[in-house]
């Protein structure tokens, strides 16, 4: 997960979770929702063929959920492993030096603004019930026991990445050829707003600007490849 997610998570204990898996969950949608409108736009800028286009949008999807979910096992494994061997290394020198990691666990305290009295008073208390409990969540940011599972995250983006690619697809699909480009355009761009909107939201961001950032890439993305499209049509490629 990202360092945001982690400096929330210190934060806001589970809610903060929450907001980063719903953020994330967003932000896949979104993802589907701009790299499968391209797709299919740039593809119905070169041909009418309703097969091919259904194609396209189909072989993207899966293209596209597979990657971010491959993407998201990869980063969460690692992440996993490497506060595993933090959680490892911690456990060593507790058992090894506990009298050393008390007096940094006072200290980490004395950083966050208690005083010397009460950070020991305090890193003793914590010591006492879950040492290694203290440290992981003082000096790593870490709660051992909700360590964030790879398969869940994998699964995570899978969903959020098809449902937004859904969207495109069935809108480039499903309407008579005549009116199949301005519907999926408008209601891609109106998508756009609301992942935008919601995204910003949840970040506590203001959400004019996003929603103005979300809306022109995505515009961006489905002028540029209709214009690749189009071109390729045209010299008869
Ligand atoms: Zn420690």
């Amino acid at each position: 997960m990202t360092e945001s997610a982690t400096h929330d998570e210190a934060h806001g204990g589970a809610l903060g979770e929450r907001l980063n898996w719903l953020r994330a969950a967003v932000l896949g949608a979104n993802d589907g929702i701009v790299s499968t409108a391209g797709l299919v736009v740039g593809v119905a800028g070169a041909t009418t063929e309703r097969s091919t286009l259904l194609a396209a949008g189909l072989a993207g999807l899966l293209a596209g959920s597979m990657s971010m979910a491959t993407g998201e096992f990869v980063s969460v494994s690692t992440q996993r492993d490497s506060e595993k061997a933090a959680l490892a290394m911690e456990r060593q020198e507790l058992r090894e030096q506990p009298e050393a990691e008390l007096q940094e666990l006072t200290g980490l305290l004395m950083d966050r603004g208690l005083s010397r009295r009460v950070a020991r008073e305090a890193a003793i208390q914590l010591t006492e019930r879950d040492a290694l409990r203290a440290h992981a969540s003082v000096e790593l940011g870490i709660n051992p026991d909700a360590l964030t599972n790879p398969w869940h995250a994998a699964w995570a983006s899978f969903l959020a990445f098809t449902a937004g690619a859904l969207l495109p697809l069935l809108a480039i699909v499903l309407p008579p050829q005549t009116v199949r480009l301005p519907v999926t355009v408008a209601s891609v761009l109106a998508a756009l707003v609301v992942t935008g909107w919601t995204s910003a939201r949840l970040g506590a961001a203001k959400p004019a600007r996003a929603v103005l950032r979300n809306v022109a890439g995505g515009a961006l993305a489905m002028g540029i490849t209709y214009a690749a499209g189009t071109l390729l049509r045209t010299v008869g490629a």
